[in-house]
């Protein structure tokens, strides 16, 4: 025996997104069933071919997906939610009808798969009556041993981690639905055993979590019964994204292997071995290349990490993986023709990870010399001894982060300076920053891209834009307007284009959710900026008008949560980089004449650590970046924030430290939980809570928008409450805009007489 080499999951997109496409295709119905069937066979074999050719030893069966892998396990077990149950349409239609609704039947909801940018479709457990449904593992594993003589290793999302992420039950039903759903796993795997499977992974990632009683339990009981009646495969206890909990007692399970992430919870989970050692009779899979990030792993520092592991359990009982499914990584970076050589140099998307893992399990089986791993470490040494990692400025300005100043007068004292400075009306009406971005805005956008528009010609379009719905909102009658942020894509890559040590690769998409793909930015210098990068459209808007234009902007937080972040420092000086940068663009808004200044921060919560002890210190940085970013402006400047999630209990305390003197959330889907949260705390500052849904295109009506701010002024001062959509109108078309506007600023208009 020696080391192994394994994979725990391979990105579905393809190349070039050519999974989305076909998606798409399939849902408008430009091709048949049939067909998309032969399509998807083809890139399933594709992904398994590339594993097989670069010498992988367990190759990841399953893991391919049409939309979700949640989805595809509740699926499998029959656990359809009763309003799509009588779906005549046939399996693979109720299955999109599942993620993505029908003819009036709501899709299931969609929510983050723990803490990464992947969302996966939520199980609805109503009443369900789980039943084998089809073992789609089987006809995989056959696949790939038929037509590529691949002896893959299943993969499936365990019954623990599927219960604890589904909803719709009771907690008193827990150990009913597990008694049901136990059973129809060992089907599926007797089945697998049968056919010739070897190994088997179960991921169990909700172990990294705090363990909420009971389940340990719950795990013994589950995997007692998984090796009693399939003793002869092998299973691998999988985890990912943190350190497990209960360690001495996870790695008791009867289960042939264990599945640890070495690399986001390196520290604790090396700690533990080191403490309790590691059982005799287990082999452990071994997460060493980071499968969140992109960046080559210096092999020599991992060969060091391996020899401690080797060390713990012996060569003969270790096999080295990714720290997760590479799901969350670009495929290649072979199509990445036009990044800067010195910047590809730095990167490693999933292939380049698995030569990664290939080129360290060759090592210690004495394939590979120590100098082709120094050989391939120097371009380590080049990207650190780069001029874009050597920023004087950035350097020197992180060097005295301490001289910045991260505090304002208190907000009492700014409140009455910006009253007198403002005079706003009660109540007053605003919007969140973007218009709608319409075919043509993008049409446009595209053409200046492709270089078949001027600069001028881009720019005086982007203005008449500006113009157009400056003149609409003043028409409107509301108080606090916008530019509209026609000239962005998104409200990270934006800023991406323009700061310096960010890059926008070609084709680093990664899945977000079904067929959208999001191309996240990559931070990999100082960052930095050379010249404001929003002053242009907020100063012409602003010289459009009396009324106050809020400058706009997206904070550091989100735009590092969003991003890809160099790994060689750490996260939260990247966020300084960041910060100050953002800082300097507050700065020189204020300078041209910009009172209000607007810093989103829509991803400040979905960072939040999986495990509660860390958050403490996250929500610390974050707070602090936005107050370096914020805080230099003279009392008069009125700085907003944004946010757009409304489950506020946990972390309302650093929402207020963030020292916003105004904040605007999403509600109107769960309006009464969230102004409790607010009435609990005794939130001071001024606060919009969204009067309207601006997810769907229907219109709210006068009443509901009354209701919605007499529901807020209930718990909140007329003289914080501030009257604002949900969140940005990007997405939108403009007469459903317009008219839910007008009714809101009507609304509004009502309800001050009758203060
Ligand atoms: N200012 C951004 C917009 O209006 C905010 C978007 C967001 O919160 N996601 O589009
Ligand atoms: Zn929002």
């Amino acid at each position: 025996m020696s080391i192994q080499s394994s994979n725990i999951g391979y990105p579905r997109i393809g190349e070039n997104r050519e999974w989305k496409k076909v998606l798409e295709k399939f849902w408008s119905k430009e091709l048949t069933e049939a067909q998309f069937y032969v399509e998807m066979e083809q890139f399933r074999l594709n992904n398994l071919r590339k594993q097989q050719e670069k010498g992988i030893n367990l190759i990841p069966i399953g893991d391919f997906s049409y939309y979700d892998h949640v989805l595809d396990t509740a699926v499998m077990f029959g656990l359809i939610p009763t309003r799509f149950k009588d779906e005549e349409t046939g399996v693979l239609q109720t299955y999109f009808d599942i993620a993505r609704g029908n003819k009036g039947k709501v899709a299931s909801e969609m929510t983050k798969w723990f803490n990464t940018n992947y969302h996966f479709i939520v199980p609805e457990l109503h009443n369900a009556k789980p039943y084998l449904r089809e073992n789609r593992l089987l006809a995989m594993f056959n696949e790939a041993k038929d037509k590529l003589g691949i002896n893959g290793k299943p993969v499936i999302v365990g019954p623990v981690t599927l219960l604890s992420l589904s909803k719709g039950y009771e907690d008193s039903e827990r150990a009913e639905i597990l008694a049901a759903l136990v059973p129809l796993y060992i089907e599926v795997f007797q089945q697998l055993k049968a056919a010739g499977a070897e190994w088997i992974q179960i991921d169990e990632p909700i172990l990294v979590k705090d363990i909420q009683e009971g389940i340990l339990a719950e795990v013994k009981e589950v995997y007692g019964q998984f090796t009693a009646n399939v003793p002869e495969v092998n299973f691998i206890l999988q985890t990912y994204f943190e350190s497990i909990e209960a360690y001495e007692e996870i790695i008791q399970l009867p289960v042939q292997a264990i599945g640890l992430d070495f690399v986001h919870g390196k520290e604790t989970n090396l700690e533990k071995i080191s403490k309790y050692g590691f059982p005799e009779d287990k082999i452990l899979f071994a997460g060493i290349i980071d499968g969140r990030n992109i960046w080559k792993a210096s092999l020599l520092e991992k060969a060091k990490l391996v020899e401690k592991l080797v060390e713990a359990v012996g060569e003969d009982r270790l096999v080295l993986q990714p720290s997760c499914s590479l799901l969350h990584v670009p495929v290649t970076l072979k199509s990445e023709k036009e990044l800067d050589e010195s910047i590809k140099d730095a990167l490693s998307f999933a292939d380049e990870k698995l030569d990664e893992i290939t080129l360290l399990t060759k090592f210690f089986n004495g394939e590979v010399t120590l100098a082709e791993l120094e050989k391939y470490d120097e371009a380590i040494e080049r990207v650190k001894n780069s001029e874009y990692r050597n920023v004087t400025k950035v350097h020197e300005a992180i060097a005295k982060l301490d001289q910045y100043s991260s505090k304002r007068v208190s907000s009492k004292e700014r409140k009455e300076i910006q009253e007198n400075r403002f005079n706003l009306p009660l109540l007053p009406t605003t919007t969140i920053g973007s218009f709608p971005q319409t075919k043509e805005v993008r049409k446009e956008r595209l053409k200046w891209r492709k270089g078949e528009l001027s600069n001028e010609a881009y720019e005086q379009y982007i203005q008449a834009e500006i113009k157009r719905w400056i003149d609409i909102q003043e028409d409107l009658g509301l108080d606090v307007l916008v530019h509209g942020e026609f000239e962005r894509t998104d409200m990270v890559e934006y800023f991406g284009e323009k700061m310096e040590g960010v890059a926008i690769s070609k084709f680093g998409w990664v899945q977000s959710y079904g067929s959208r793909c999001v191309k996240p930015p990559i931070i990999y210098g100082d960052v930095h900026c050379i010249e404001p990068m929003t002053v242009k459209e907020a100063v012409y808007a602003q010289s459009l008008t009396d009324k106050p234009v809020k400058g706009m902007l997206t904070g550091p937080v989100t735009i590092i949560n969003w991003s890809f972040v160099r790994d060689d420092i750490s996260r939260t000086e990247v966020l300084n980089h960041v910060a100050l940068a953002i800082r300097e663009e507050v700065e020189a808004l204020e300078a041209n004449g910009i009172a209000m200044i607007q810093v989103d921060e829509a991803a400040l919560r979905e960072g939040l650590p999986l495990k509660e002890a860390k958050t403490k210190v996250y929500l610390e940085a974050a707070v602090y970046a936005f107050r370096i970013a914020t805080s230099s402006v003279k009392d008069e400047t009125q700085i907003h924030t944004h946010m757009c999630y409304s489950n506020f209990d946990d972390i309302i305390e650093a929402i207020d430290e963030l020292d916003a003197d105004v904040i605007s959330i999403e509600t109107s889907r769960s309006h009464g939980e969230l102004i409790d949260s607010f009435e609990k705390y005794k939130y001071e500052k001024g606060i919009g809570l969204g009067v309207y849904d601006i997810h769907s295109p229907r219109v709210p009506s006068l009443e509901e928008l009354t209701l919605n701010i007499a529901r807020a002024l209930a718990v909140l001062d007329e003289r914080q409450f501030w009257v604002n959509p949900d969140c940005g109108l990007k997405t939108r078309g403009e007469t459903e805009t317009v008219a839910a506007l007008e009714i809101m600023v009507e609304a509004t208009k009502l309800y001050r007489e009758k203060l």
